[in-house]
């Protein structure tokens, strides 16, 4: 006999969440994950995937995966200490580290993963962390696992900022005191005002971690958020993804020598869940090499951008303040961001809608992410649909 008090909880918590139509049904994709995508019988415009170089599909990366399993299988065998580091591992982080520009670099299972390995690594209850208050949620569970104080900050709100680090620094109260923020906000498409917070972070002796998640691939020539800037030489932790713009799997913290060597000792992930496999690796490395040597790639993705941008805005929709390729179409009432995105996968769009609680109340909006792998054509039937369905519904 299975838990009654379990069955009660989840019937009563599933039938709530469906009452208030906050129940995700999730789509499944047939066939690959490209700028065209198949759901439920029907050929969708896609305007919701994280691929943003569209690598997920490159033909030369499969062929470096599947030379790959030729050479090393398809596992890794165990975790990275016991036997689990192959020669291919280290070709990546040393990748990693070219590219980030910093000395050293260690790969995760997922970008997920660095935030739960890095953080507890270094930070513990006699610590605090300052930490924007649209972080990702895994930056905000890394926090938590740590078990340092974490004073939220006000979004990009610098005077914010430097006044709760002032506050922190004066407390007494705290060993460490780590600055946290996204390097790229996923849901408005802002980029993080690194220049000020590596400022307020040298006034005050702070440590510095930039997850750049929706950055990496797509910024500072490729290499992301940090470069952009220029402070590849100021920033502590630099934290990456190998699932979103490089394509495969995985993800990666990106700094000094001795942050990594402490990693690799201390950083529970990496100490007790197996290594990504060869095959995500060796593309993944492949991915970073066609990074470095073009920027073909990017360029495409950003003159896409551009024209989804242009295209929305001329038919009257509020696109926000993106300053990447994340397009929201902000809509604002949760049930008509519904509604909007429903009838737009009807006419051959998949754009998802995002609502509260992921985004604040009356601001809701179908999120857009063009990609390298789209064409003109796609573009332009995607706007001729935003047209149709915006008018059809008043919103335009
Ligand atoms: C997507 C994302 C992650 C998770 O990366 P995965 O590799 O998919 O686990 C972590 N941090 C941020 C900021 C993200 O946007």
């Amino acid at each position: 006999m299975t838990s009654s008090k379990l069955n009660q909880f989840l019937n009563e918590n599933l039938e709530d969440l469906k009452s208030q139509g906050l129940y995700n049904e999730i789509d499944p994709v047939k066939g690959a994950n490209g700028p065209i995508i198949h759901v439920n019988g029907k050929d969708l415009i896609n305007l919701s995937s994280n691929n943003y170089l569209g690598l997920a599909t490159d033909a030369r990366l499969k062929n470096v995966a599947k030379q790959a399993i030729d050479s090393h299988g398809v596992g890794a065998g165990a975790v990275r200490t016991i036997n689990g580091t192959l020669d291919l591992h280290l070709k990546l982080e040393e990748k990693l580290a070219q590219f980030k520009g910093t000395e050293a670099a260690i790969a995760y299972q997922s970008g997920f993963n660095c935030n739960m390995a890095a953080i507890s690594a270094v930070m513990d209850k006699n610590d605090a962390i300052l930490s924007d208050e649209l972080n990702h949620a895994s930056i905000i569970d890394g926090c938590r696992l740590s078990k340092a104080k974490i004073i939220r900050v006000n979004h990009s709100d610098m005077e914010d900022l430097r006044q709760k680090a002032k506050e922190a620094v004066e407390s007494g109260l705290y060993n460490k005191i780590m600055i946290i923020t996204d390097g790229v906000f996923s849901m408005d498409g802002d980029v993080a005002k690194l220049p000020e917070i590596v400022e307020i972070a040298e006034e005050f002796d702070l440590m510095t971690y930039v997850d750049d998640a929706h950055g990496s691939g797509v910024l500072g020539k490729g290499a992301g958020t940090v470069k952009h800037f220029g402070l590849q030489d100021k920033v502590d932790f630099q934290i990456g993804t190998l699932s979103k713009a490089i394509g495969v799997v995985g993800g990666y913290v990106a700094g000094k020598q001795n942050l990594i060597d402490w990693l690799k000792v201390r950083s529970r992930p990496f100490l007790f869940s197996t290594s990504l496999t060869p095959a995500d690796v060796a593309a993944s490395t492949a991915a970073i090499d066609l990074l470095m040597e073009s920027s073909e790639l990017q360029e495409k993705l950003w003159e896409n951008s551009e024209y989804l941008k242009k295209g929305l805005s001329a038919l009257g929709f509020d696109i926000g303040h993106s300053e990447t390729p994340i397009t929201p179409c902000i809509i604002g009432d949760e049930k008509t961001t519904q509604q909007f995105s429903k009838r737009l996968n009807e006419e051959g769009v998949y754009a998802k809608s995002i609502v509260f609680p992921t985004v604040p109340k009356g601001t809701g909006r179908v999120r857009n992410m063009p990609t390298a792998a789209h064409t003109k054509d796609m573009l332009d039937q995607a706007l001729a649909i935003y047209e149709k369905v915006g008018k059809e519904m008043n919103l335009i």
